[in-house]
């Protein structure tokens, strides 16, 4: 056993504060990771704050992992101690069922084995995530990271990068395109930063006007202030895929408007109340709205590799653990630019 410093929730009401907990000795297929630093995902908000129902507490998220390897296990055979290595949103799921056999690990039909708030496959032991010194994972579920870019701002690539590098993908998102992200936070920059670069002309749809020059610094070509009528007037019918990364309750329709006749509207951001979404909106434009969830470790690495050779990566703000409370409050109140890193040096 190893005993591990972290930072918890200990209830959806309190702030986070010092934990720390034992991480059992090393598999034979696991490695040890020192995490050096973790994103800050709304996904760890919602958790911790209950929004998606109780979670297991005392909660350590955080699911946008790099670090070093310090420890394999006797059968590990895809990497070397020293060597960066990355954890994204699960660590673990059936392997055997269609989803995971076709490489969709987040879509496992007993359910992905998350990287905090689960139990270890067939045990009462909780997961811990990112927030916390170091991590033990199977190799399978551990991604290669390159040295060759900045290693705090690779963090978020393992949860905003591939939430939304995975739709875009999926969609055939590029040249010709018009795309609207709606939301410039952490899957919404990644957003632009990926739909720019598959050769889309892309529009911020944003409720912030203080973001419009960052937008365009990210390389969105446009930039639409979505509490401006005017403007939302003036964009019905254009766009062929909106990528909606909005964490709060919001109008879906105001946005399906914005959507020509085939166009889809990919669902990421996870509001807690239900949408209310009239059929006409749809039926007139044969409109469609899917979801997506994450991506699979395959793609994941492929995410990851395509960012290495095209030098993208996410803008952080790197943040000491003990700020991790103001942190939260500022994301709730739209105020981040545009994901927070925690530098885990600061734990240790
Ligand atoms: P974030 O950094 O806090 O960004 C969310 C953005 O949404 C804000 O910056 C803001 O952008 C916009 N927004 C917030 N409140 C709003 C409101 N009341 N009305 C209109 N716009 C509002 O969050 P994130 O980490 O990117 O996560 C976004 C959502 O995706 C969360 O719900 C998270 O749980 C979810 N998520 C889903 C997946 C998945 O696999 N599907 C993965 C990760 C996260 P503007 O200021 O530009 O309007
Ligand atoms: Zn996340
Ligand atoms: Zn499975």
């Amino acid at each position: 056993m190893t005993t591990i410093k972290a930072y918890a929730a200990y209830d959806a009401e309190t702030p986070l504060r010092p934990y720390s907990f034992d991480r059992k000795e090393l598999g034979a297929k696991q490695v040890q990771i020192e995490i050096l630093y973790s994103g800050v995902c709304h996904s760890d908000i919602h958790t911790a704050k209950g929004d998606w129902g109780p979670a297991i507490y005392p909660l350590v998220p955080g699911h946008e992992i790099v670090g070093r390897i310090t420890a394999v296990g006797s059968e590990v055979t895809k990497f070397k101690i020293g060597e960066l290595a990355g954890v994204g949103c699960f660590v673990d799921s059936c392997r055997t069922c269609p989803s995971c056999k076709s490489g969709e690990e987040q879509f496992c039909e007993e359910g992905m084995t998350g990287t905090y708030n689960s139990y270890e496959r067939g045990t009462k032991i909780p997961t811990y995530g990112g927030y916390s010194t170091s991590i033990t994972v199977d190799e399978d579920y551990t991604l290669h990271i390159s040295d060759k870019l900045e290693l705090s701002a690779v963090a978020p690539l393992l949860c905003a990068g591939i939430t939304t590098y995975s739709p875009l993908r999926y969609l055939k998102v590029g040249k010709g395109h018009k795309v609207g992200v709606l939301g410039l936070g952490g899957l919404g920059h990644m957003a632009v930063k990926f739909a720019v670069s598959f050769g889309a002309e892309v529009t911020m749809l944003s409720h912030s006007p203080s973001k419009e020059a960052d937008a365009k610094k990210l390389g969105a070509h446009h930039f639409a202030l979505t509490s401006d009528a005017a403007t939302m007037d003036s964009l019905a019918n254009k766009f062929d895929f909106i990528l909606n990364t909005v964490s709060a309750k919001h109008d879906y329709n105001a946005y399906l408007n914005l959507l020509n006749t085939n166009g889809t509207m990919i669902i990421v951001g996870v509001p807690t109340a239900p949408a209310e979404i009239p059929a006409i909106t749809l039926i007139l434009k044969r409109r469609k709205i899917m979801g997506s969830l994450i991506g699979g470790i395959a793609e994941t690495q492929e995410m990851l590799d395509y960012c290495a050779e095209h030098n993208i990566t996410s803008d952080v703000e790197v943040i000491d653990m003990s700020y991790i409370n103001e942190a939260y409050e500022r994301m709730n109140k739209s105020d981040v630019k545009y994901r927070f890193v925690i530098d885990m040096a600061s734990l240790k």
